[in-house]
């Protein structure tokens, strides 16, 4: 059997990075009793207004051939909430909806690169960052942000690795560092970005969820709505990650090449989600603030746990649904730790090494159990790592 070159490259025959959460679904299926706190997902279904809101959209007749770039009222909808939430002016045609923000990823890259060229990353990264590049048969090339920085990506070090690179892609608030970055980092990025022509595809999945300080799209900074394609994703706003909705928001010659994709990949989104899209949207912030209020309080259980010892420290988050734990004090891998955890204690955490090289050493935790159990699954992960400092 002949794979393309591309396919077979997807993944690079190596390892997805998932050992520790396939693990953990087959103790699971065994019987143990094992917490996960692996995948990013909500620990609530999609609330039943929306639900209910999809299966009348679908008795009112939406369920043909959709628009290919999106229902005009859920376009509307998504410009209206990006112009208030940024200050930057935004029409309809400025978006495209896709099936989710992964799909949005696809086709930014799709956009900006041709076979051969290559397309920045940061490292950490959402562990897709780098196949979907490939997907789209370019080069990708991470550029590192340091844990002693904080994990804020450094400007001048993504210079120096742009010369002919097409794109960089970033992503704050951070999976899966939960770290936001500031300001000076955005501005920095976006200085980059200029001087060196880049298109900056800004993965935005998370602007619901910062706990310090705020969100700054850098689409809003001096010149860079030309050349900024910003993705959105109701998944983790809404709890929605099932119904697969998605945007992407850019300049309207970039929407309407990347809608020509859409006609030769997805041919749109169903109509009944992109209804009850525009019913979740319609439900406003305080809504999104509900969803996003469970992980905000998590993170202070996770903060407290780690109180009065100094072996695990965390790095300072401020946003998204996870606390990424640095754990060099105890000499082990990120992916020793975390087998050995799971084998031990049957607690689930991502090793940081399956984010990229940059967070080796680091395991990420979701926030993604009822409180208690976090508690619980965080003081035996604290006296696990106790136990093995030498
Ligand atoms: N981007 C980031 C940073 C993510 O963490 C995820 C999912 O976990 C996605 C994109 C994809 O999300 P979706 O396709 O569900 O919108």
């Amino acid at each position: 059997m002949q794979i393309s070159r591309r396919l077979r490259n997807i993944n690079q025959g190596g390892s997805d990075g998932w050992e520790v959460f396939t693990r953990a679904r087959e103790m699971k299926a065994a019987g143990l009793p094992v917490v996960e706190l692996t995948v990013g997902e909500h620990d609530i279904p999609t609330d039943p207004e929306i639900l209910r809101a999809m299966y009348q959209a679908g008795l009112d007749g939406h369920v043909g051939y959709q628009n290919f770039q999106g229902q005009p009222a859920l376009r509307e909808r998504v410009a209206e909430r990006v112009e208030r939430s940024t200050g930057t002016p935004t029409a309809p045609e400025e978006i495209l909806i896709v099936p989710g923000g992964q799909a949005g990823l696809f086709a930014t890259h799709n956009l900006t690169c041709d076979p051969g060229d290559t397309a920045l990353y940061i490292d950490p990264y959402y562990a897709t960052y780098p196949g979907t590049i490939r997907s789209v048969g370019a080069v990708a090339k991470p550029v590192t942000a340091r844990a002693e920085d904080g994990f804020q990506p450094d400007p001048d070090a993504i210079d120096a690795a742009a010369e002919g690179a097409k794109s960089l892609l970033v992503n704050s608030p951070n999976n899966p560092t939960g770290v936001v970055y500031s300001r000076d980092t955005m501005e920095g990025i976006a200085r980059v970005c200029r001087d060196r022509d880049l298109w900056l595809i800004s993965d935005e999945v998370y602007d619901t969820q910062v706990w310090e300080g705020d969100h700054l799209s850098p689409r809003a900074l001096p010149d860079m709505a030309e050349r900024t394609l910003v993705i959105g994703s109701m998944s983790k706003s809404h709890a929605m990650t099932g119904s697969r909705i998605g945007w992407v928001v850019g300049p309207r010659e970039a929407i309407s090449y990347m809608g020509d994709l859409t006609t030769n990949t997805t041919y749109g989104v169903a109509g009944f989600v992109q209804m009850a899209a525009v019913h979740a949207l319609d439900m406003g912030p305080a809504f999104e603030a509900e969803i996003a209020a469970p992980f905000r309080r998590r993170r202070g259980v996770v903060m407290r746990a780690l109180e009065g010892q100094n072996v695990v420290r965390a790095i300072p988050t401020k946003g998204a649904m996870y606390v990424m734990l640095d754990l060099r004090a105890t000499g082990m891998s990120g992916e020793d730790f975390a087998m050995a955890l799971l084998d031990t204690h049957h607690v689930a955490v991502m090793p940081g090494e399956s984010f990229g090289r940059a967070a080796a050493g680091h395991v990420r935790v979701a926030l993604t159990v009822a409180d208690e159990r976090l508690e619980e699954a965080m003081r035996k992960l604290v006296a696990f790592a106790a136990g093995r400092v030498r």
